[in-house]
């Protein structure tokens, strides 16, 4: 593919403003949520900018957003009725335009606050003022309706970026976000990018250093530069994508079917599922129901279980056996067979696993007992060793017992994670 039928992705800048962000009091919702959609639109998101809310900040984080060349501005925030809420004011002073009040806008906004104002007596001369400050628009920027009080705006800078202005509220952004794409500026500005359709491979317990070597290995033989590579790891998987340039949509597909080819054992799905999805479908598409016997996750793994809507139908319960009597009372593990292998033993894991199954008449059982740390390791059972084991009314049986590496948190979670994984290769739900 030669140099001049490229088309370059638009990059677009994310300022995301409020002290409280900076304080750690309140984490950014809105940096992620507005990067992840503009992502899916196919903008490249070149910096995401927290900045407080003092005036020359504000300003400041414009400025540095758009001098590494942007199309697009988005901001959050700031668009209250209060004195702190500057970012209008701001913008319009970065967009070189007079703010006028806008006089329809006002009387929604009105409308919108008359209402609380009734109930709470706090109609007045101070509400009317504030309704005001919000009406207050740059003058050619498109309004859009609020979905607190405060109107989002999108306006362009002569010669810069379209900026897209946006309230703080989470809610009120995301509610907001139907109405940005049908404001006709940037739907002229989306209308310039280029549509590819990206491609994404899961890959468990594969390390990024492997990809990244294979990716190397690949390129010497053929030129990847169409393709952007991106990865993410996640829940012990790791997410590869694949963004081909327009026409470069083959090399992407001949890319992903060699990335495939090389890491065929880890893939767990070609098309980006998730190992919670394809499980779920899995168990819903055989009939089968799921039941725990967790020791060191204490119920993670039931809960992981229960996240999505609907999992009544693919799981029937769990046991948390943390004590040794408690495995022995509650899911049948024999007194001795603890005596005689210890507590962490894939012997007591596969008892778990079976225990948990026939007290819930499941089809599949699934056992977890390890060494969470930081205390109680040993040389033969160090911190982080972990027994699995995954047992079917037909008669299969997976067991694995890794040391898991991390902390005790991390411990937990990566024991959730390969337990799902089994589970997931037990319900056939694996790509053949
Ligand atoms: P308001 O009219 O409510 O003042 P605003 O547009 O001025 O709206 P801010 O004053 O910046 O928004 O924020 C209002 C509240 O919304 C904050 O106190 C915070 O709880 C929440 N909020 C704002 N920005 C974010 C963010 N980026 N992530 C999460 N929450 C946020
Ligand atoms: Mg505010």
């Amino acid at each position: 593919m030669g140099e001049g039928s490229r088309v370059r992705r638009p990059r677009a800048g994310i300022v995301v403003t409020g002290s409280e962000l900076l304080t750690g009091a309140v984490r950014d919702a809105n940096g992620p949520w507005v990067a992840r959609e503009l992502g899916e639109l196919g903008f490249e998101v070149a910096q995401v900018v927290l900045v407080g809310d003092r005036p020359e900040d504000l300003a400041a984080a414009l400025r540095q957003v758009t001098e590494g060349g942007v199309d697009l501005v988005v901001t959050s925030g700031g668009l209250g009725p209060t004195a702190d809420d500057i970012t209008v004011e701001i913008v319009a002073a970065f967009v070189g335009a007079e703010l006028e009040l806008d006089t329809a806008m006002q009387e929604t906004i009105g409308r919108r606050v008359a209402r609380w104002a009734r109930r709470t007596g706090f109609a007045g001369p101070a509400l009317d003022e504030a309704t005001r400050k919000q009406a207050m628009v740059p003058r050619g920027a498109v309004a859009l309706e609020p979905v607190g009080t405060a109107p989002g705006l999108v306006v362009r800078r002569p010669d810069g970026p379209l900026v897209v202005v946006l309230p703080g509220p989470p809610r009120e952004l995301q509610g907001m976000w139907p109405a940005v794409l049908e404001a006709a500026p940037f739907a002229e500005l989306l209308a310039t990018v280029p549509r590819a359709e990206a491609r994404s491979l899961r890959f468990f317990n594969l390390p990024e250093s492997e990809i990244a070597e294979t990716l190397r290995d690949i390129e010497r033989a053929r030129d990847l530069s169409d393709v952007e590579v991106t990865t993410c790891l996640r829940r012990s998987e790791l997410e590869v994508d694949l963004h081909p340039l327009p026409g470069a949509e083959t090399v992407a597909a001949e890319l992903a079917d060699e990335l495939i080819a090389r890491h065929r054992k880890q893939l767990v799905s070609a098309v980006g599922a998730t190992t919670d999805e394809l499980l779920a479908e899995a168990l819903l598409e055989h009939g089968l129901t799921v039941a725990t016997g967790e020791s060191c996750t204490g119920g993670m793994l039931a809960s992981r279980l229960v996240d999505r809507a609907g999992s009544s139908d693919y799981v029937d319960g769990g046991v948390v056996a943390y004590s040794n009597e408690a495995k022995t009372s509650l899911l049948g593990v024999p007194a001795e067979m603890i005596a005689e292998h210890g507590a962490v033993s894939p012997e007591v894991a596969r008892a778990l696993a079976d225990g948990a199954r026939e007290k819930f008449g499941a089809s599949i059982g699934v056992g977890i007992t390890g060494v969470a740390g930081p205390g109680g390791g040993t040389e033969a059972k160090p911190v982080g060793y972990v027994c699995f084991c995954v047992t079917t009314a037909d008669g299969q049986v997976l067991a694995r017992d890794p040391v898991l590496p991390g902390s005790r948190g991390d411990i937990r979670e990566r024991s959730t994670d390969l337990a799902m994984h089994l589970l997931l290769r037990a319900a056939g739900g694996l790509p053949h």
